[in-house]
């Protein structure tokens, strides 16, 4: 900071004392107090607008005070004193988006516009409550705001922060400067260029050291740093400067709620509890805080298993029937990165698992552009249970690969990686992680490319943090994705992993590109677009023709009208062959072929449908069905064990068939999975089950826990024959043992001799 800066912020310092000194106080006085960081004097300021007879002045006093209660009346008063008063109703709704309630705040923000629509505070208002939920109307409306009142610093230090938000230091830098230009005190356009230092991993100090000196104690500004560490996903770090924010201002309890909820991220459970406990109890109960807590609770009710490698916490309800199948998952992802990018991960990962989408969304609460179906934290990954979600709706499998692909590209750039370049080089991986997986050309982005709505790939990351239009999120996860199949299929794979190395040593999108790739990145995109273009093929111009033409293929199939019905329903799955959703062309010609007993033309069209990405339970079955009346046995399984993959909880008609099928096809430990799963599901026939698996251990050998599930099963039902039979053939193949009285060996080793 230059000396005559400082000059200049001890005059301002100064003059705002002398004033609260030889004159009543304002508002404005009090707040100018409090950004210099005169704790005591501000305090003096806004008790003595307390003592004040208007009741606007004695609101301020009382929020100065965090009476927020009576600050809220008094505004009430003031508000009914003055009903023209536009800026009166700004100020309340700033009061009451700071105590959460933003739905009020823009509804005092709309009002104040009615009674001044040039009210540029009002429109900052509004572009407040929009950036904390990362609404793409933030912006406009804090531009709106500049355009009525050039010298609002808040806005510009507010387009700011989006800025750096989007990715664009560059507009960061340009705004915050403006904002500082404008005010030697912005403290917030401070904190926001130190954070572009930060973000770039250069030394944010410079600009540490003049907001310092403006505020020593404003913790809001080490806040503001720590929320775009968060963003860019170095938990870590941005942890750490939430802990400085609260050692400056230990009441500021907005960063201390923050600082509780990144430390959960980070695997962490008892300091969280503490931290928010401590946040809720001085009254700060904003959403995050206070689900948070409830979702620490929630806590109990898990089951964790531990490898050196994993920790799995699941729904103790669920665990049993979830672990082996995702512990197999968990551990092939993990083979398959680890030699992919050859590197180990520094510890073990952390995978929970929600049945519970609300308590899942709450783990996410407060991150833009997220799927929603699961969201990586450096090594911890929380993501949607199967039983959370619609049967067929969500593939848990291929969300793990995709969130342990992140676990090791975060890992290997120390974080250093742009959003765009995560996602989508995580949704690559899910295509080559199985066949089936990986994203689909659905219709919203048919739509988005029919409407050329593809971003540069430099300004990928918008698509992502401040989504434009609804679909925008999806539509960039697909382009991103494909991206990388492009870039694969270009260069090849090893170009992909040098782009990741080169992340991680911080360099540009463009620069990656330009360095890894060999084009510039307009170039770049030029020729990725026109591949994509040309790989979706006809169905871009010709939408809104197959929507029309599916339609009537629906009423085809209901009116019987079946020859017409296959000759279209062909024509249709030819002209989208990734459309694998609501009344697919697929289900419809397989069920005709299926009725006029041509299984072989069903289950043809029935594997497209499932190479394509189609997830329907009920559908997969049907083919697994036809499959098995071929004699495709083995095929059958494959079909059943994909269903594994979406749903596999509830559903005791899946785990008996695969077990049974497996058995048929000596796969023993497939059958012994798949009966244990049952068992897990708690059937209603509990005897039966357990004979069944029982059986699959007979089969496998092993004949200890053949025995003893069998012996359950007598225990569920005495006179069981099958039960019986099989008891006696597992003696009959089991060694004789030394002193077998009982039954159960456990009984004659932990018998007389212990006592
Ligand atoms: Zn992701």
């Amino acid at each position: 900071m230059s000396r005559r800066r400082t000059w200049l912020i001890l005059i301002a310092v100064v003059i705002a004392t002398a004033r609260v000194t030889v004159a009543p106080a304002s508002p404005g006085d009090c707040a100018t107090l409090r950004r210099l960081g005169q704790r005591a004097e501000a305090q003096a300021c806004y008790r003595s607008l307390t003592l004040d007879g208007d009741p606007y002045l004695r609101a301020e006093g009382d929020w100065g005070l965090e009476l927020y209660q009576d600050a809220n009346n008094d505004f009430r008063a003031a508000v009914a004193r003055d009903d023209r008063n536009a800026h009166y109703r700004v100020r309340w709704g700033r009061l009451l988006h700071e105590r959460f309630n933003d739905a009020e705040a823009v509804a005092l923000f709309a009002e104040a516009i009615e009674r001044d629509p040039r009210s540029a505070e009002a429109y900052l208002g509004l572009a407040l409550v929009g950036a904390d939920a990362f609404d793409r109307k933030a912006r406009a409306n804090a531009e709106k705001a500049l355009e009525l009142d050039p010298s609002l610093v808040e806005a510009h230090e507010l387009l700011a922060n989006l800025a750096l938000e989007d990715s664009n230091p560059a507009a960061a830098i340009e705004q915050a400067d403006r904002a500082i230009r404008m005010a030697a005190d912005a403290l917030d356009a401070y904190a926001i260029r130190a954070a572009v230092e930060i973000v770039a991993d250069r030394s944010p100090d410079a600009w540490v050291q003049r907001m310092l000196l403006v505020n020593p104690s404003y913790g809001r500004g080490y806040a503001i740093i720590a929320s775009h560490l968060v963003l860019n996903r170095r938990y870590d770090d941005g942890v750490a400067y939430y802990r400085k924010a609260i050692d400056l201002d230990p009441r500021l309890w907005s960063a201390r709620s923050e600082l509780g909820i990144n430390l959960m991220r980070l695997g962490q459970e008892e300091e969280p509890r503490r931290q928010l406990e401590q946040c809720y109890n001085n009254g700060y109960r904003n959403a995050a805080t206070v689900n948070t807590l409830r979702l620490l609770d929630s806590y109990r009710n898990f089951t964790v298993s531990r490898t050196p490698q994993t920790i799995l916490k699941l729904d103790t309800k669920e665990a049993a029937i979830l672990r082996p199948y995702m512990d197999d998952v968990l551990k092939r992802a993990m083979a398959t990165y680890a030699r992919k990018y050859d590197m180990t991960l520094p510890g073990p990962v952390q995978v929970e698992v929600y049945p519970n989408h609300e308590d899942f969304a709450v783990r996410t609460e407060g991150l833009p552009g997220l799927g929603a179906l699961g969201v990586t934290f450096g090594t911890v990954v929380a993501m949607d249970s199967p039983s959370g979600r619609k049967p067929g709706s969500f593939n848990w499998a291929e969300t793990l690969w995709h969130e342990m692909n992140h676990v090791y590209v975060l890992t290997a750039t120390k974080h250093r990686v742009p959003r765009w370049f995560a996602e989508g080089l995580a949704v690559h991986e899910e295509g080559l992680g199985s066949p089936g997986w990986g994203d689909r050309l659905t219709p919203d982005v048919v739509v988005a490319l029919k409407e050329k709505k593809l971003l540069p790939v430099a300004q990928l990351d918008r698509g992502f943090v401040h989504p434009e239009y609804p679909d925008q999120v999806l539509v960039s996860y697909y382009q991103a994705g494909r991206v990388f199949d492009y870039i694969q299929a270009q260069w090849g794979a090893d170009r992909i992993v040098d782009m990741v190395r080169r992340f991680g040593r911080r360099e540009s999108t463009p620069d990656v590109v330009r360095q890894a790739l060999g084009v510039e990145p307009e170039e770049f995109d030029r020729r990725f677009q026109a591949w994509l273009y040309a790989d979706a093929g006809e169905i871009v111009p010709r939408f809104d023709e197959w929507r029309t033409r599916l339609k009537a293929l629906a009423e085809m199939v209901k009116a019987g009208r079946h020859d017409e019905a296959l000759k279209e329903g062909e024509a249709l799955r030819r002209l989208y062959p990734a459309y694998v959703g609501d009344a697919s062309p697929y289900v419809f010609l397989s069920q005709i072929d299926a009725a006029r007993g041509d299984t072989a033309a069903a289950i043809a069209v029935l594997v497209d449908y499932r190479a394509f990405g189609g997830s329907n339970p009920d559908v997969l079955k049907q083919l697994a069905t036809l499959q098995e009346r071929a004699g495709r046995l083995r095929d059958a399984a494959m079909t059943l064990d994909a269903i594994n993959e979406i749903y596999p909880v509830h559903d005791e008609d899946l785990h008996r068939r695969l077990g049974e099928l497996s058995l048929r096809l000596q796969d023993a430990p497939g059958a012994i999975r798949e009966f244990t799963a049952l068992v897990a599901l708690h059937p209603l026939d509990a005897a039966g089950a357990l004979h069944q698996l029982a059986t699959a251990y007979f089969a496998a050998r092993q004949l200890d826990q053949a025995e003893r599930t069998v012996l359950r099963a007598l225990e569920a039902a005495p006179g069981y024959r099958p039960a019986q039979t099989l008891l006696l053939q597992i003696e009959d193949a089991t060694p004789r043992r030394p002193s077998t009285n009982s039954a159960d060996p456990v009984d004659s080793r932990t018998g007389p001799d212990r006592r």
